[in-house]
């Protein structure tokens, strides 16, 4: 579903992806971990063109991304992207959040695409809070408000940067189940987390990044229980 190849990204001088080679397969969880300021936002916003890669090649779907502007807008509703802050539209309630993309961006029906948020709504388990503006939302709420809006553009792929992260403890497992569900469902996801837990449960595979390298990957397994590289060690015993 997504190859990379050789990726490299520079932010001025500084070099920060420093040749990345990962493939996620259709309806496999990758799970990624690494320090603070190991590269892991800037490949997941290089996978989406949020930022533009310096060198290498990404592979969507099977096809070769080319940087037109066109491609990229066919891939940005290919690959979902969910935030660790929510960015809802403050003005629009949960429901016309969710129906925005795909009125605006695919010219959806109206009718079609309210029925389609009602349902992804029901999904994430809000199908009460429709009408809500995000204000009225606790934290765990605007970010399963956010998942269906990815998913209400119907992407092959969704990728998501520390989604749990900004939420109080509480709120956590909510949205962690939700993206349980998707993973059982069989999408495919890309997940960079702090929550170990989750990631020895739900994970295919982990990958450990550090100083804009994968230093390591395999199974949950592998990884958390037997951790070869001595930065993962050092990094698996200040999270755990
Ligand atoms: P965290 O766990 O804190 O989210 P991260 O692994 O996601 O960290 P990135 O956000 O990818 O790390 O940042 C990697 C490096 O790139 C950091 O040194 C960061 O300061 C730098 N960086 C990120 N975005 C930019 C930018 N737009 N301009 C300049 N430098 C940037
Ligand atoms: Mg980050």
């Amino acid at each position: 579903m997504i190859e990379i190849k050789n990726l490299h990204k520079y932010f001025g001088k500084l070099q920060v992806l420093k040749g990345i080679d990962m493939k996620v397969e259709e309806g496999q969880v990758v799970c990624m971990i690494g320090s603070s300021g190991s590269g892991k936002s800037t490949l997941l916003r290089c996978i989406n063109y949020l930022e533009r890669k310096n060198k290498g090649e990404i592979w969507i779907d099977g096809k070769l991304v080319k940087e037109k502007e066109k491609n990229i807008n066919e891939i940005r509703q290919q690959v979902g992207m969910v935030f660790q802050r929510f960015n809802l539209f403050p003005h629009r309630t949960a429901l016309e959040n969710v129906m925005e993309g795909p009125i605006t961006v695919k010219k959806e029906e109206v009718s079609h695409a309210k029925e389609k948020a009602l349902a992804l709504l029901d999904k994430v388990g809000l199908s009460d809070k429709a009408h809500q503006y995000p204000a009225m939302l606790s934290g765990g709420q605007q970010q399963r408000v956010a998942i269906a809006r990815t998913l209400a553009m119907e992407p092959k792929v969704v990728l998501f940067d520390e989604p749990t992260s900004a939420l109080d403890p509480e709120l956590v497992g909510e949205v962690l189940s939700v993206m349980k569900d998707l993973a059982k469902e069989g999408m495919t996801m890309v997940i960079v987390t702090h929550e170990m837990r989750f990631a020895k449960d739900v994970a295919d595979q982990v990958i450990f990044l550090n100083e804009g390298v994968i230093a390591e990957e395999g199974t949950p397994k592998e990884i958390f229980e037997n951790p070869k590289h001595e930065r993962l060690k050092a990094f698996l015993g200040q999270i755990q």
